[in-house]
């Protein structure tokens, strides 16, 4: 959120400007661009720049200790806005996530997890166009037709458009997976008629229970096999 502060600016080990100075936070006003420079995600009075800057003109600062103050006041001011994050919503942000875009390093150890699952949709996906070799699709534990209007709204998710990892909806699904744990729902696993009779036998117990169960919408056929 969008929060201000009014802070006596202190710069090396004196109070310089005559006035507070007024430092916006606001991440979501300001782009990513600059998100790994010191300072991101704070705005600042500008005219008390320039008066910080005449200052160091005629000798009476360090610009060191310009740079040092004003990153003081960001660190904390992003320190506030995580505590406040964590205590409105119970998760817990770091700088990292804040500053991460599907790009730190952490997600980068896991573009292949994502890519082996984009390449397994994929390849459901163009099993579901032959419906005659693939005659049901699964889950881990339900059966449905390969033609059930449940099967079709797991195989047309809008994310299956993005299947290269350079764009914007790959690198968030990427974010989602290495720093919330959430991975998006594959598309049922369309079967052969032989891989359908495998599934069944490895979900029936030794006196015939079954671990399976059929979708109530499309009623697929259970072969007597
Ligand atoms: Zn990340
Ligand atoms: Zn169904």
């Amino acid at each position: 959120m969008v929060w201000f502060a009014d802070v006596a600016l202190k710069i090396g080990q004196r109070v310089p400007l005559p006035d507070t100075v007024r430092f916006m936070y606001g991440r979501g006003e300001v782009g990513p661009a600059r998100r790994h420079v010191e300072g991101w995600g704070v705005l600042v009075e500008l005219p008390a720049v320039i008066q910080t800057l005449d200052l160091v003109a005629a000798g009476e600062l360090d610009l060191q200790d310009v740079r040092a103050a004003l990153a003081k006041v960001a660190a904390a001011m992003e320190r506030t806005e995580l505590d406040a994050h964590e205590a409105e919503n119970g998760e817990t942000l770091t700088p990292e996530l804040l500053r991460c875009q599907g790009d730190c390093p952490r997600c980068l150890a896991n573009y292949d997890t994502i890519r082996v699952r984009h390449a397994e949709s994929a390849r459901r996906r163009a099993r579901a166009l032959d419906p005659g070799l693939y005659p049901v699709a699964v889950t881990n534990s339900t059966v449905h037709r390969v033609t059930c209007r449940e099967v079709a709204r797991t195989h047309r998710s809008p994310r299956f458009d993005s299947d290269t990892d350079d764009d914007d909806m790959f690198r968030h699904e990427v974010k989602s997976f290495t720093h919330r744990g959430i991975t998006y729902e594959l598309p049922h696993a369309p079967l052969t008629a032989d891989e359908y009779d495998r599934w069944r036998a490895e979900r029936t117990g030794p006196h015939g229970g079954l671990k399976y169960r059929l979708c109530k919408i499309c009623d697929p056929a259970v072969p007597l096999a």
